[in-house]
């Protein structure tokens, strides 16, 4: 087994994986340029599972020491790529390009995962926290931190513990915008209070992916994304992604992912570089469309005037309508907010018959693609108020989906 990473993720320095003076979109494009040699233009799909050493007996490196093939990473071509692949429980082409695209989008050096909580469960096992603090957002990674401290002992603290509750080496867990609301939470407040501590902050920007948030900007140690959300955006496929600064922390990470296991399948990755070509498209249409919604929505509840809207509708909830925290909202999301928001029906019954009632909003659970999806959250989130409804807003024109809500709105009135 080697540890080494590919040949062509270790060789780009960090300016070219920024492409810097380039924009998102055009980045989503090029910035795999540098691993690009096939003279396809769509994406191949490579689906081995191992690659063929170097012909030449001189070209090849026995693994002796875990360290020695770090410092020695084998050159030649074997696969018609430039790529060092040997086993795709280490890496593989499809996933390498999707991980170099990924790590010019976030800023960061990237590995992929089996799905967003695997990543997260990668971080823990990579940091080894004592001490984790985490808050109430999506309950499946509040199971990731019980299961470590089934193995590890460590202590489960609250997101606003005291900052001297946490030590050297522990972890603050920061999800931004939250499940299921879409509210927002100031990266640079929790970023501080680690690192006052020398703790790291894991943040999980899954509701804010690429070009809305940046957290590493804002004193992230590592970004997490459920993959399988925006960056995949059409519901087809699973993926976890971790970020991190260095290369020594994503060399490290990605031993232990061989260990693990949890890599991506060949053809997920694949999906994933097919995904990322309209990233930026389809996540700022989102983004507005879902404002406009929330605001038409909020204007409508909050009239005087009775309505058919404030008649059934209770409350709802959006980073958009934190007025009163703009000072350090605006910065950290300064090209719109997330697509997803949360809607409060005045009883439980209302919430139960809402989404049949809609004609473009599928009711399932998830979130992210291209399609709109409504979800009576308490179908799979025990933990959640039962006249709560979750929104992921999709990619259609929002006055339909502004029509949609007032027409189910309205047959729902009549029973209230
Ligand atoms: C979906 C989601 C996850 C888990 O991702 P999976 O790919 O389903 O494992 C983690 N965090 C947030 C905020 C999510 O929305």
């Amino acid at each position: 087994m080697t540890t080494t990473l590919p040949t062509e993720l270790e060789k780009l320095s960090v300016s070219d994986l920024l492409l810097s003076d380039r924009g998102l979109a055009t980045q989503a494009l090029h910035a795999d340029e540098a691993i690009k040699d096939v003279p396809d233009v769509a994406p191949p799909i490579h689906v081995s599972t191992t690659f063929r050493y170097p012909e030449n007996p001189e070209e090849l490196v026995p693994l002796r020491a875990p360290d020695e093939t770090l410092t020695s990473p084998p050159t030649s071509k074997n696969s018609g790529l430039t790529t060092p692949h040997v086993y795709s429980r280490h890496t593989a082409p499809n996933t390498t390009r999707l991980e170099t695209l990924l790590s010019t989008l976030l800023h960061g050096r990237v590995l992929t995962y089996t799905s967003g909580l695997a990543a997260l469960h990668a971080a823990l096992v990579f940091l080894n926290p004592k001490r984790i603090a985490i808050g109430h957002g999506y309950h499946g990674c509040q199971g990731v931190v019980e299961l470590h401290q089934k193995l590890t002992n460590c202590s489960i603290l609250d997101l606003d513990c005291p900052a001297d509750s946490l030590g050297e080496g522990d972890v603050i867990h920061l999800e931004t915008p939250i499940n299921p609301t879409g509210e927002a939470f100031d990266i640079k407040h929790y970023a501080d209070k680690a690192h006052s501590r020398g703790a790291y902050l894991i943040v999980d920007s899954t509701f804010a992916p690429p070009p809305l948030q940046d957290p590493f900007a804002l004193g992230a140690d590592i970004v997490m994304h459920a993959g399988t959300k925006y960056i995949g955006g059409h519901s087809d496929m699973l993926c976890g992604i971790l970020a991190v600064k260095s290369v020594e922390w994503q060399k490290q990470l990605l031993l232990e992912r061989l260990v693990l296991g949890s890599v991506m399948g060949s053809l997920e990755g694949w999906l994933g570089v097919r995904s990322l070509r309209t990233l930026e498209l389809r996540v700022k249409r989102q983004s507005t469309n879902a404002t406009n919604l929330v605001q038409w929505l909020h204007g409508q509840l909050t009239s005087p005037t009775p309505n058919v809207t404030n008649t059934v509708l209770a409350k709802i909830a959006h980073a958009s309508l934190q007025t009163s925290e703009m000072a350090w909202l605006e910065k950290q999301m300064p090209n719109g907010y997330g697509p997803v928001f949360s809607i409060w029906m005045k009883n439980e019954e209302l919430a139960r018959h809402l989404p049949s009632r809609l004609g473009l909003f599928m009711h399932a659970t998830s979130l992210g693609g291209v399609e709109s999806l409504i979800e009576w959250r308490t179908m799979t989130d025990s933990t959640q108020d039962v006249r709560l409804l979750r929104i992921s807003v999709g990619v259609e024109d929002w006055e339909d989906l502004r029509d949609d809500f007032e027409g189910a709105f309205r047959g729902l009135s009549k029973l209230a």
